[in-house]
């Protein structure tokens, strides 16, 4: 049977952290599924079609990677999938809070491993909403995006 890993997040933007998760996570899994959801204690900055077409071309030509949008919880996203896995990155002690409540419940509810990798040294301070923060004050942050390989 196919190993699928469903990698979530909100992706707003898709950093060069998320991007250091998917290709440590490709030799884990046949196929990785990177899922853009929306995160109701978030407020977006890009549009959800418009993050998920950002990571298409990034990963274009690369046929073990898939980009979908998804709205319901990341569980039944994964059983329509047929996906066993659930692929995060962590970067501290406050993302391993936040994850195991999430795997804990995603194990109990939908059968579902999750794989939490931890982050290269180099990523660790790099999130979405610091770079959105950085976006809407007109500062370069291609730095951390991840460029076409
Ligand atoms: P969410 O809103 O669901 O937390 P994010 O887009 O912020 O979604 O993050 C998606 C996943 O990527 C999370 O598991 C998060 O911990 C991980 N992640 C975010 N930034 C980094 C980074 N710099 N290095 C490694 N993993 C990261």
């Amino acid at each position: 049977m196919k190993k699928i890993a469903i990698f979530p997040g909100s992706f707003d933007p898709f950093t060069v952290g998320h991007a250091s998760i998917v290709r440590r996570g490709l030799p884990l899994f046949d196929e990785i599924i990177i899922a853009v959801g929306v995160n109701e204690n978030k407020r977006a900055l890009y549009e959800k079609d418009d993050r998920v077409e950002f990571i298409e071309e990034l990963y274009e030509g690369e046929p073990r990677i898939r980009v979908v949008s998804y709205s319901d919880l990341t569980i039944d996203l994964a059983r329509r999938e047929g996906a066993k896995f659930i692929l995060r990155g962590l970067r501290s002690v406050k993302d391993f809070e936040y994850e195991r409540d999430i795997a804990a419940m995603n194990q109990r509810l939908g059968d579902i491993e999750t794989i939490l990798l931890l982050t290269e040294p180099e990523y660790q301070s790099i999130s979405s909403s610091v770079v959105r923060e950085l976006i809407r004050f007109g500062r370069d942050v291609s730095d951390f995006l991840p460029k076409k390989q």
